[in-house]
Parts: structure tokens; C-alpha cells; sequence
């Protein structure tokens, strides 16, 4: 096993909010690697250096925890592109990708898994084993190849969230774990999502909280509430995309037209990096401890969270200098700045 960091996530979270970065899926089917709709992260294998590529901008960016692309990387998911052959070395070589990057900076390694769609709470016995042995398999290898923690995430179910925490525990690993919200107020066996964090943080779970389908203005509210409920770390990794009471989701996000954006024509809903940023100071306000960005982030997202948590990142050396711009920038007149980009046609 490779020499892991010597501060871990336990550790950093006592001194101060960790940034979080995901959204690997999303992010590396827009640069064109990962096919949408089935979302398996069959790049890991076939363009190992787009993965590294995204790691090393994550990094630069801020990011303190590189997440192994081994999201949707399980048994069932690999069966629906044919792939189920390459499941190993698919997950060895995402772990190897994540060290790789994470030894050129200070960075944590996450192993990762998530819902796995084969768990049903009607047959709950042995599907459960089912889910079981996915996780103890993906998380065998993710030992062997060295992480420092694992985030189980994108938890539909609290049920089957907590056979990841049990599996995780068993390997004696810091757990994060994290709770899809696809729902308005309850995970999809019947659970308020602030009581299945409470009872995920009863059992052992050393960071809670929710990740992804939410964007920051509806994640939030939730947050809070498990904020004030358990006494563990938080953590909250939204999506940036603008969703709002009447589409809490960017599942339920819809165009003027009526049109379903999810999931490849979602980018009207975008927030800015501002947002973003603002996002991120308003976690840490809320004592949110784990802060990042689920699918739909980019590096240029988590350097302005970094930002706006204080910090001076790598790549804040290309951070924006607007007062430099050509037609905005501070020398040049109101007048022509009116001219130019106030445009009354
Ligand atoms: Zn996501």
C-alpha cells in the first residue's frame, strides 16, 4: 500500500473546512470521454490522461481530496456497456490516477462508491448482500491501491447507505457518507433526510450530509437543519445550477418551454462563479465542515470557492484581472465601455 498523507481527513477537518471537487462524470462527458445516459466512467481505462488532466486542475484549483473516478464503476453499472470484464482494473487504475495527481500536491485520496441501483428494500435481505458484496469488491481494491478515506455517496436509500458506512467501517476508514435528495423531504425508503444523517452519524459515520441534485439554494436549507442535528462533520456538495423552491432539483429543472433540462441541456441554469463562491462562505457560515461541488463543477468553480474560504490556490495566479480588459478594463473611458458593451443596438 503506498504511504498515505500524514494529516488526514479527520485531522483537517478538526483544523478547518476541507474543500471538496466532483462532478468528474459530468465534467469528462463534456470534454467528450464519458458516454451520457449510462455515465460509466469507462475513461479511466481508455483516456487515463483526461482523468489525471481533471485531477491536476481540481488540484490546482484548491481541492484538498482527489475522489477516485470510480463513481458508477460497480458490477451492475460496467454489465450495461459490456464492460463487466474490465471492473477490476478499471478500479485499480482510478485509484492509481487520483495518487498519481494527489502526490503533486498536498491532496487526500477518496475512494468512492455510491448507490448501486441493485438494492431494494422489498427484497431487502438479499439484496442487501448483493450491494454488500459490490462495495466489500470495490473497496478491497481501494485499500489495496491506498486511500485515506472513502465518501460514499449519491445515497438514495438510507438503508442501502448505511451497508457502505458497515463495509467502510469494517476496513477501519474514515466515512463520509452522503445522501442523494431527489425527493422534497425523504430518502426513497421513507427517511426525513436530516434523521437519515442523524442516524448515519449514530452508527459511526465521521462526515454526513447530502450531495448532488441540489443546487446551493436548496441544499442549504436542508444542511442547516442536519447542521443543528448531529454533532459530527458536515458535509454538503451541491450542483451549480440554480434550482429553487419550485424545482429543488436540477432534475426537475425545466425551460420556459417546458422542456426537461436534465442532464445535457441544463447549462440556462448554470450559476456563476460568484454564486458559487458566495455559496461557499454561507457553508461555512452554517458550520458546514466539508465543502465542495457535485456534477455540473469545474476548476474554475473550486478556485473561487478556495477563494472566498481565504486561501490563495495555484491557479489563483491566473485568478481574473478585469481592470486589464481591453474594452472594460480601468483605463478605458465610461463613455466607451457604454459604447462598447451596454449595448443599445
Ligand atoms: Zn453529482
Amino acid at each position: 500500500m503506498p504511504v498515505r498523507s500524514q494529516r488526514g481527513i479527520l485531522d483537517r477537518l478538526q483544523a478547518g473546512v476541507v474543500l471538496g471537487a466532483e462532478g468528474y462524470v459530468f465534467e469528462l462527458e463534456r470534454r467528450g470521454y464519458i458516454k451520457a445516459g449510462p455515465y460509466v466512467p469507462e475513461v479511466v481505462l481508455d483516456f487515463p490522461d483526461a482523468v489525471c488532466e481533471l485531477h491536476r486542475e481540481f488540484l490546482r484549483a484548491g481541492a484538498d481530496v482527489m475522489v477516485a473516478l470510480t463513481y458508477y464503476a460497480h458490477r451492475e453499472k460496467l454489465k450495461t456497456v459490456g464492460r463487466e470484464n474490465d471492473l477490476e482494473a478499471l478500479n485499480r487504475q482510478a485509484l492509481r490516477l487520483a495518487n498519481e495527481v494527489a502526490r503533486e500536491g498536498d491532496a487526500l485520496v477518496a475512494g468512492d462508491i455510491c448507490n448501486t441501483w441493485a438494492y431494494d428494500p422489498k427484497n431487502k435481505v438479499a439484496s442487501s448482500r448483493v450491494v454488500r458484496a459490490m462495495y466489500e469488491e470495490q473497496l478491497s481494491w481501494a485499500v489495496d491501491e491506498g486511500i485515506d478515506f472513502v465518501i460514499a455517496e449519491t445515497n438514495d436509500y438510507l438503508g442501502e447507505s448505511l451497508i457502505a458506512l458497515q463495509v467502510i467501517k469494517e476496513l477501519g476508514l474514515p466515512a463520509m457518507v452522503t445522501l442523494a435528495s431527489t425527493r422534497p423531504h425523504q430518502t426513497w425508503d421513507g427517511y426525513d433526510y436530516v434523521d437519515a444523517c442523524k442516524i448515519l452519524a449514530d452508527q459511526g459515520a465521521d462526515i454526513v450530509g447530502l450531495n448532488c441534485d441540489r443546487g446551493p439554494a436548496t441544499m442549504l436549507p436542508i444542511i442547516e437543519r442536519v447542521r443543528s442535528r448531529v454533532s459530527t462533520y458536515v458535509a454538503a456538495q451541491p450542483v451549480p445550477y440554480k434550482t429553487d423552491p419550485a424545482m429543488p432539483t436540477f432534475e426537475s429543472l425545466k425551460t420556459a418551454s417546458g422542456a426537461r433540462a436534465f442532464p445535457i441541456a441544463l447549462e440556462p441554469f448554470l450559476c456563476t462563479r460568484f454564486e458559487m463562491a458566495a455559496y461557499a462562505e454561507r457553508a461555512r457560515e452554517l458550520g458546514v465542515n466539508y465543502i465542495g461541488i457535485c456534477c455540473g463543477g469545474s476548476p474554475h468553480y473550486v478556485r473561487a470557492m478556495a477563494e472566498a474560504l481565504g486561501r490563495t490556490v495555484p491557479a489563483s495566479r491566473y485568478s481574473p484581472a478585469i481592470e486589464l480588459h481591453p474594452m472594460i478594463g480601468a483605463h478605458v473611458e465610461e463613455k466607451e465601455k457604454e459604447f462598447l458593451v451596454d449595448w443599445k443596438g
